[in-house]
């Protein structure tokens, strides 16, 4: 994950709810991608360390446990910048260039002139797989092209030297609608986003003026749950009966929007106040967040360091 600062719900909903989940059965490797960040913005890196202390926060309020996953960072592991040299070598520039994430980010961002970073990226992501001989990596659809690539990376590495690398399998998330207070995706840059950080307070401040169903202006006007952002998050949060008992009310104009939102504020808040309470131990001690971290990274550099006398065994460069 890239280290953007405090995560929201839809960071947690599309990805972290389902690593805490992994580590019941499988031994696990999640890393802060500090070096990606500067494949768009390499100037701009006042704000990662801090990024990266409150990431961690959320990572670990989110029941991520540093006993069973190793929680790392990747630039303090530099053999996987070794490897993506090495594989760099024998990737053909069209494998990279066809990788639609690329095409999308150049066109999207408008940038004139990509750089070899921003190009090679996905391979760098190969690298960061390939390093620990994942077996699965937990990714949304728009992820399955890089899988792909990870996967033809190490075929070629297998057949151009030695074979040192499994292929991984992209392990498909379902990632729910998660729709910001104002009804679109959410997302920090539309400052729509709740926070794992925001306390039931804010949550309920920002639930309460919420976007809903457009056409019930009136409280005695019927809505339609399923076009309402709202009910997205009782799709989330809230157990069937009550949900369905929301949206009977809607329909039949038996309940306001704003008895709509108590009952998913009854059941949004405790699981958010448990994350946001785990959370905010760790905020008060960003030192032990710090050294939580390094371990990790001691561990992964370990496990690297093997994998690279392997790498450079199959290469055979030194006399
Ligand atoms: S009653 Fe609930 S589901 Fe219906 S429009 Fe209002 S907030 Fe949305």
């Amino acid at each position: 994950m890239r280290p953007t600062g405090q995560l929201h719900l839809g960071n947690y909903l599309g990805a972290l709810e389902n690593w805490v989940k992994l580590q019941d059965t499988f031994e696990c490797f999640y890393f802060v991608a500090n070096w990606h960040v500067l494949t768009t913005n390499p100037g701009d890196t006042q704000a990662v360390p801090g990024d990266t202390i409150e990431m961690g926060a959320d990572w670990l309020g989110a029941g991520l446990d540093p006993e069973r996953s190793t929680l790392f960072i990747q630039s303090l592991v530099p053999e996987h910048a070794e490897l993506h040299l090495l594989f760099s070598m024998a990737t053909p520039v069209g494998w990279l260039e066809r990788v639609p994430t690329y095409k999308e980010m150049v066109e999207q961002l408008g940038i004139e002139s990509p750089s070899y970073g921003l190009l090679g990226y996905p391979l760098l992501q190969s690298a960061d797989i390939l390093m620990y001989k994942a077996q699965w990596v937990p990714v949304g659809a728009d992820q399955v092209p890089h899988i792909e690539l990870t996967r033809e990376v190490a075929r070629r590495f297998n057949h151009t030297w030695k074979p040192v690398f499994p292929e991984p399998q992209a392990r498909l998330t379902q990632i729910p609608k998660v729709p910001g207070t104002d009804g679109r995706k959410m997302s920090k840059s539309y400052g729509n986003a709740i926070y794992l950080s925001d306390t039931s307070e804010e949550v309920t401040a920002k639930v309460k003026p919420m976007v809903t169903d457009p056409a019930r202006k009136r409280r005695s006007d019927p809505g339609n749950p399923d076009v309402c952002p709202v009910f997205d998050l009782h799709r989330i949060f809230t157990p069937e009966a009550d949900r369905e008992a929301c949206a009977t009310g809607c329909r039949t104009a038996g309940i306001g929007c704003l008895d709509c939102k108590a009952v998913l504020l009854k059941h949004m808040l405790p699981p958010l106040a448990k994350i946001r309470e785990r959370r905010q131990r760790f905020v008060e001690k960003p030192a032990q967040i710090v050294e939580i971290l390094h371990e990790g990274t001691k561990r992964a550099r370990r496990i690297a360091g093997q994998t690279m006398a392997e790498v450079r065994g199959a290469i055979k460069l030194e006399p």
